[in-house]
């Protein structure tokens, strides 16, 4: 993480600054970061797989008869599947449109850091006929979860990397915020799954931009180390599956830690 590059304990300081100076505290960065907060939602799981259409981790995925199950660039076994999301489930839960669809990312467990290699993300649109997958082909497969509800964060924070871009409408020291909110849980993006919110950067922002438009991709989901999988990105990363605000099959899957 970012240092703390205060030059603290040094009051002469204070006076060379004057009133700007002012210390912050959690209540003044509560008041700051208000426009910035956003809702999140933690998905909520029953063990055990559930219809073929269902929102879920792991399990069978919906596939349309002409349809094979995705396998791995790298060694050639069926993908995990990690998450299979409805987003119309997902816009109707977080008031925001998230799309149409099922949206399904596979994903097969290697030390590579190239995550479109063992990944595949797509936006399915389910045809009448699903095919009937009695068992999943993945060696190991991780025990499926379906989600059965959601749990509302009403703040989510952003990362103090991405406060910077706020700067000119912020009315402090940027990095003196940056700092703050680095050494308080309250103030950073939650860890753990979560539709929506902030992402949690384990370093800083990697923001990557819509192909069609170039505007900025949202976080649409969170996937965590060792949270509702047990599986680990890398050293305690945190995956993202990011979205187009505009246009809403513009998806990108990546992880860092
Ligand atoms: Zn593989
Ligand atoms: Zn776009």
């Amino acid at each position: 993480m970012s240092g703390d590059f205060d030059d603290e304990g040094n009051e002469d300081d204070d006076d060379e600054y004057g009133e700007d100076n002012e210390e912050l505290s959690a209540s003044k960065v509560r008041q700051i970061l208000t426009p910035y907060e956003r809702a999140a939602w933690i998905p909520v799981c029953n063990l055990g797989d559930g219809p073929v259409d269902c929102s879920k981790f792991s399990g069978i995925p919906y596939l349309n008869a002409k349809d094979s199950w995705p396998l791995c660039d790298v060694c050639k076994n069926p993908m995990q599947l990690i998450l299979q999301l409805d987003l119309k489930e997902a816009s109707k839960q977080s008031k925001s449109d998230c799309g149409e669809g099922l949206l399904q990312l596979f994903y097969c467990h290697h030390a590579s850091k190239n995550a479109r290699k063992n990944s595949f993300l797509r936006l399915l649109e389910p045809g009448d006929k699903p095919q009937k997958i009695e068992k999943s082909p993945v060696p190991n497969a991780y025990p499926a979860k379906r989600i059965t509800g959601w749990t509302l964060i009403e703040n989510d924070y952003p990362h103090s990397s991405e406060l910077f871009q706020f700067e000119d409408d912020i009315e402090c020291d940027i990095q003196d915020l940056a700092d703050f909110v680095d050494r308080t849980e309250e103030f950073r993006p939650k860890r753990g799954d979560k539709l929506r919110g902030w992402h949690a950067w384990p370093q800083g922002a990697d923001i990557h931009s819509c192909d069609t438009c170039g505007t900025d991709l949202e976080l649409l989901m969170q996937i965590d180390s060792k949270s509702n999988l047990p599986l680990e990105f890398g050293s305690d990363g945190t995956a993202l599956i990011a979205q187009c605000p505009v246009h809403k099959d513009q998806l990108r899957f990546d992880w860092s830690n």
